[in-house]
């Protein structure tokens, strides 16, 4: 045994949050199924069990960088927006925004984990999860500030309107499904096809831009932007837009929006850029079909009706009563600024 402890890593302390209502409520016995990575990786294991929404914000804001060497968060895309939202609350967020996550599926919607497990040539897991966390190395992750008149968020999945945005939010009623709800919801949507009045513009990225800028911490207060315009002026003239009726708005920062739905295959953990699927005007019943039965093999971007546009910073424009899921947060429609921060997180992975 001797032997053994000489040879074994070096003792690390991870700090583990389970959230035990994400998905079907599943999640602490997920985790108890591969603890027993941590012990023979020589882990000291400190765990907290989220008792409320936002109890994961708040342990990410007060979150000991030096005492820990990981945080593994056992939960759904949901409880990883809380907590990159807790780091960005902090004076030191530059430093707490780089602390290496580990991210785990256990919740309806677990895009991130699929994306990290996909980058990773791994089926997506909470075994392979788990042996990324405890064998591999911090890799960066983009991430986006997400900001309108009066508020300011950060996104690491996804912003949606119209479609999938409604499917989303409308199918929160269904969970007990667990990952079924939005097959479920999909079907209730298709029913009763419309279209979305908006304005999106996007700075178009060309083969020169191939090397976006890294992130570089600062002291200033939030992440610098350098390419969006302010907040109520004309987007610049290079920018592109697209306005009018549109049946599809899906902008992703990875490659996949849960298990099964490959929305953004050219998408990389840290290219630096969002993906955004449109499909401008009313699609039919079968385009929606297309592109429903494509989304698992990433399939639906050969579909003639759908676009798939590549941008470091976009704005939207939609009315006010309109439905954006911001990371599967529900949001007020109105005017609002994408502008990706390349490599800003950090995700355990090969
Ligand atoms: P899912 O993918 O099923 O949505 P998530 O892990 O993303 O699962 O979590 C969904 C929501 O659950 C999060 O927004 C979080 O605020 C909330 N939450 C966390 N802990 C609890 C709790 N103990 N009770 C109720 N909700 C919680
Ligand atoms: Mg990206």
């Amino acid at each position: 045994l001797d032997e053994v402890m000489q040879h074994s890593p070096r003792q690390r302390t991870f700090l583990v949050l389970i959230n035990p209502a994400g998905g079907s409520g599943k999640a602490e016995k997920i985790y108890d199924k591969v603890e027993s990575f941590l012990v023979l990786a020589n882990v000291r294991v400190e765990k907290i069990v989220t008792e409320r929404p936002h109890h994961a914000l708040d342990v990410a804001e007060h979150l000991d960088l030096v005492k820990y060497d990981c945080l593994v968060i056992v939960g759904g895309d949901g409880l990883v927006y809380e907590v990159v939202q807790g780091f960005m609350k902090r004076l030191d967020w530059a430093a707490a925004i780089q602390f290496p996550l580990g991210i785990l599926p256990a919740g309806s919607g677990n895009g991130l984990a699929k994306s990290i497990c996909e980058a990773a040539g791994e089926i997506s897991s909470p075994e392979s999860c788990m042996y990324l966390s405890v064998k591999g190395r911090p890799v960066p992750l983009d991430v986006a500030t997400l900001r309108n008149a009066s508020t300011t968020c950060y996104l690491v999945l996804s912003l949606t309107w119209g479609f999938m945005a409604e499917i989303d939010y409308e199918s929160e009623k269904y969970r007990f499904f667990g990952g079924q709800r939005f097959v479920v919801g999909t079907l209730v949507k298709l029913l009763a096809p419309k279209t979305w009045n908006g304005t999106f513009s996007y700075l178009e990225s060309t083969a020169d831009d191939a090397d976006v800028p890294r992130f570089q911490a600062s002291d200033s207060p939030a992440p610098e932007l350098s390419v969006l315009p302010p907040l109520g002026t004309p987007v610049p003239p290079k920018w592109k837009t697209i306005e009018g009726p549109m049946s599809m708005f899906w902008a992703m920062n990875v490659s996949h929006a849960s298990t099964d739905a490959h929305i953004a295959p050219p998408a990389r953990l840290d290219d630096g850029f969002f993906h955004v699927v449109v499909m401008e005007g009313k699609a039919s019943r079968g385009d929606y079909a297309g592109v429903m039965l494509g989304l698992e093999k990433g399939q639906h971007v050969d579909q003639p009706a759908v676009q798939l546009i590549k941008t470091r910073a976009f704005q939207l424009q939609t009315p006010d009563e309109h439905v954006l899921m911001a990371d599967g947060e529900r949001c007020d429609g109105g005017t609002w600024q994408v502008e990706v921060h390349r490599g800003m997180a950090r995700v355990m992975s090969v």
